[in-house]
């Protein structure tokens, strides 16, 4: 494939955007050579500036679950911008996707809209801090919850101490407040608790951790926390930024059967436009101003067009569940598939696989949280990553990331990724 506009497009961009990009993880930094610019995407496939047509596994990280340009969202967009594009005031379209979003979603009753996957765990700590009158939280190693300071925190000297800033910027004063446990491991977590007793105010993860490949929760560890939690006064934050809106309607809450306490959303719930979204019982979302002292605010928060495509997709969704089963067994399929060509080429792989959520490590261990993840082979990640996208198929630019497989991808599509698959497998050992 041909890439020199991408190429051009690119050098261009370096001079006025840091390292040419508005989010790192687009500029390939972990794969090398350089990003691919989009021209424009229709269901399942991208085409990129200098023509090629890519079978897409990254989805814009996730919104587009039914696939790019869905007409429903992409009409609901168009008529809502004839009207107004902001107002900052309510309008009833806001009400009308936070009835439908609080439907869908088990042990909520009320969600207040913001802009961003980052903005809502941002006000998601900040409303439990708030309730429980308490500083500390507890992070995982790993899984990721947006750019805000709070999180963006290394493990410290020991597991059992406070962590340490991992970008400049972040204040130790911060840092003192973020305790980092291990993911999938109770006695860990219940040893971080004990030695800050009645000190921490929430336990923030991802159900299913996302970003650091696709990461299950073993057997018990969500009951467990929950059961932490309620032992010690501590709030439980699911981030369902990932997992919102696409394990189930309900999300990883109901997949698992585990209760949170607060509930943050992103990605699925905007349709690809800027929306996130926390939300959690009356009782907790009352704290909240104007009715509460916790302050919370945005300009363009529940943005009309924003709500537009959000609301569309979330009724799509909605008045045909069967999605949700459809995007599992595609990808059980592409899972089945791929396992079966990498073992016949004698390659060392982990494929952890959740609902509509993929991720393949080389690594022949489990991988169960992030040294797991970080110890698999990242040469043979970067070797597959160039080889899959000289076949057509675009798959996340990094080893910690997820694949997110959506409706519109045909058994033709998975085929052909399979079989790309197996050509790029004799290449990695
Ligand atoms: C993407 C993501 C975020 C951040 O959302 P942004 O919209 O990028 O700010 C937070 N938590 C999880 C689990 C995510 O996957």
């Amino acid at each position: 494939m041909n890439y020199q506009r991408s190429s051009a497009l690119f050098a261009e961009a370096e001079k006025v955007i840091p390292g040419g990009v508005n989010s790192p993880v687009r500029a390939f930094k972990a794969v090398g050579g350089t990003p691919i610019f989009v021209e424009k995407a229709k269901g399942a496939y991208l085409y990129d500036a200098d023509g090629n047509k890519l079978i897409d596994y990254i989805n814009s990280w996730g919104p587009m679950i039914l696939g790019h340009a869905h007409e429903a969202v992409v009409n609901a967009v168009i008529e809502k911008a004839k009207k107004g594009t902001s107002f900052g005031m309510p309008t009833e379209i806001e009400t009308k996707i936070a009835e439908l979003a609080v439907s869908m979603v088990p042990n909520i009753d009320k969600i207040r809209f913001v802009n961003s996957g980052t903005e809502a765990c941002m006000s998601a700590v900040r409303l439990a801090r708030g309730y429980t009158g308490k500083d500390k939280i507890i992070k995982f190693a790993g899984c990721y919850h947006g750019h805000s300071d709070s999180f963006l925190i290394q493990a410290g000297s020991g597991a059992v101490t406070f962590g340490s800033p991992n970008s400049p910027g972040v204040t130790q004063g911060t840092a003192k407040d973020t305790l980092l446990a291990t993911y999938n491991d109770l006695k860990n977590v219940a040893e971080v608790i004990t030695a800050n007793k009645d000190k921490i105010s929430c336990i923030i993860l991802e159900p299913v951790a996302g970003n650091m490949g696709c990461i299950p929760p073993s057997k018990g560890f969500l009951e467990g926390l929950r059961k932490l939690c309620d032992e010690n006064n501590i709030l439980l934050i699911f981030d369902e930024v990932m997992t919102g809106f696409r394990l189930a309607a309900g999300g990883a809450q109901e997949l698992f059967g585990v209760k949170a306490d607060i509930v943050t959303f992103g990605k699925v719930i905007g349709g690809g436009l800027p929306v996130g979204a926390f939300a959690a019982r009356e009782e907790i979302m009352n704290r909240l101003a104007p009715v509460g002292p916790v302050y919370q605010a945005g300009t363009l928060s529940g943005n009309p067009l924003a709500m537009a495509a959000g609301l569309a997709i979330l009724q799509e969704l909605d008045s045909n569940r069967e999605i949700f089963n459809s995007i599992a067994k595609k990808t059980e399929y592409l899972h089945k598939g791929l396992e079966a060509v990498l073992t016949s080429e004698g390659v060392k792989f982990t494929i952890n696989r959740v609902g509509s959520m993929i991720s393949v490590h080389f690594s022949d261990k489990p991988v169960t949280d992030f040294d797991s993840a970080a110890a698999a082979n990242n040469e043979s990640f970067k070797k597959f990553f160039h080889g899959m996208l000289k076949e057509g198929v675009y798959i996340a630019p990094s080893a910690f990331e997820t694949w997110f497989i959506c409706d519109a991808l045909s058994y033709d599509d998975l085929d052909a990724t399979i079989s790309a698959c197996g050509k790029v497998a004799k290449t990695l050992n």
